[in-house]
């Protein structure tokens, strides 16, 4: 009896511990099922392929073919990408490109997703870049679909060079630069500045400055690269950028309200697109009074934004104060066939400014186009922007941003180009803008 007793309690242990065992495996699979799925070098699944936009194959989970042509290939890495980037469609979407079921933990044969981004753009967005790196990004602001998505510098999946690690030409190479990075924005802040004082500022339509090329804050000089102009009015100091004026605005807005205005954009904020979560940008509300607090107004000091949530920004002003989130799945079908797989991604958005903060900054980033940049640049369209030349320290040249939106529910796309070093935003970017615009618009 004695003996039979202990036979049962080593039976019951034994049960116990592979009932845990089992448990543990369920809850293992439940949260990670999708990774083990999505492990590169694994071949338990089949993979589906990635089609852009136009109905381009850019990659083929059967054969691990890329796109045929060079510049579609090389333009399109950092979406759907290699073993290299944590960040790549080929990733992210690996549950989905195999049709991995949680549940049944089976498949039932791969999908194919088809992507919103338009291949032939990203490769005139890559050219016009030219060799520099960089981000350009442009997205339809009514129904988040991203036309174009660059992250610069790049490389040929099929031939990758041998010196990537060492060679600075391909520094960050490996980076999706519009989800992952964060950059001083330099003088696009004053959107944000200028969105604040409209609110906050009662007597704003009254305000003047006169720019004498440099504005004294106690020991400090807060500088512009010449003379501004007389008694100019707001729509002319964003038109310029003058630093004076927006270091001035700053000091009276204070920190404390700027850093609402960047929270109240989103800026701070850390989106969701295709389970990849967007670096958060910063900023600092530097004590009243200091200089500190007027360079932060014009975008540099401890400022910092991410490209994609920038992006998200401005598509929010284009539409009125609700920021729709970019998206980048336009379809999910069984592979080789239309039939449907899944249902469409749905539309994210936040809200940011008020209607008539929205509609009055809209106002003044057009005139900054016909004042300032010329329109001849963008042919028709009616384009809202705002150029930045941000300073990044040491001898290093500047970074050039140029970011807007056609204000034209016809075409209605906001943009993002930012050359890292490019030197001076307006010609430099603006011209990157002008050159994608003009490719994205022509169909
Ligand atoms: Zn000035």
């Amino acid at each position: 009896m004695k003996r039979l007793n202990r036979r049962t309690a080593i039976t019951l242990v034994l049960v116990a511990g592979f009932l845990a065992g089992v448990l543990f495996f369920c809850v293992q699979l439940f949260r990670s099922g999708n990774d083990w799925v999505g492990f590169f070098g694994t071949t338990y699944y089949e993979s589906g392929a990635i089609y852009d936009s136009k109905g381009v194959k850019l990659y083929d989970g059967q054969t691990g073919e890329y796109a045929e042509d060079w510049s579609t290939r090389v333009s399109t890495l950092h979406l759907v990408g290699d073993r290299n980037f944590g960040t790549s469609l080929r990733s992210v979407l690996a549950s989905r490109l195999t049709g991995y079921n949680p549940v049944t933990g089976t498949t039932l044969g791969s999908h194919d997703v088809t992507l919103t981004v338009d291949g032939s753009l990203n490769a005139a967005a890559y050219h016009a870049l030219n060799g520099r790196k960089g981000v350009v990004a442009v997205y339809n602001y009514l129904t988040g679909d991203m036309e174009c998505l660059v992250s610069a510098p790049s490389y040929d999946p099929l031939n990758p060079p041998g010196d990537i690690n060492e060679n600075p030409a391909y520094e960050g190479a490996y980076l999706n630069r519009f989800f992952s990075a964060t950059y001083t924005p330099g003088s696009i802040f004053k959107i944000v500045t200028t969105a604040a004082a409209i609110e906050k500022k009662k007597d704003l339509d009254a305000f003047t400055f006169s720019c004498t090329g440099s504005y004294q804050i106690g020991e400090d000089t807060i500088t512009c690269p010449y003379a501004h102009g007389q008694n100019m009015n707001i729509d002319q100091c964003l038109a310029s950028s003058c630093n004076g004026a927006y270091a001035q605005l700053a000091l009276e807005l204070g920190g404390d309200t700027l850093e609402k205005y960047m929270e109240t954009g989103g800026l701070m904020e850390s989106l969701e697109i295709c389970d990849i979560s967007t670096a958060q940008g910063s900023f600092e509300a530097a004590p009243d009074g200091s200089a500190y607090l007027g360079w932060s107004g014009v975008g540099q000091y401890k400022d910092l934004v991410n490209p994609c949530t920038m992006l998200s920004f401005l598509g929010g002003i284009a539409n009125r104060g609700i920021a729709v989130v970019p998206q980048l799945v336009e379809k999910e079908t069984l592979s080789g066939s239309a039939v449907p797989a899944a249902f469409p991604d749905g539309t994210d958005s936040f809200k940011i400014y008020d209607e008539a903060t929205c509609d009055r900054l809209k106002q003044m980033l057009r005139n900054n186009v016909v004042s300032q940049y010329g329109q001849s640049q963008f042919g028709e369209l009616p384009v809202c922007a705002k150029s930045g030349t941000a300073e990044v320290g040491g001898d290093k040249q500047p970074h050039a941003w140029f970011v807007g939106f056609v204000d034209d529910v016809n075409t209605p796309l906001a943009f993002l180009v930012l050359v890292e070093n490019g030197g001076s935003g307006a010609s430099v970017a603006g011209s990157v803008a002008a050159q994608v615009l003009a490719k994205a618009t022509a169909n």
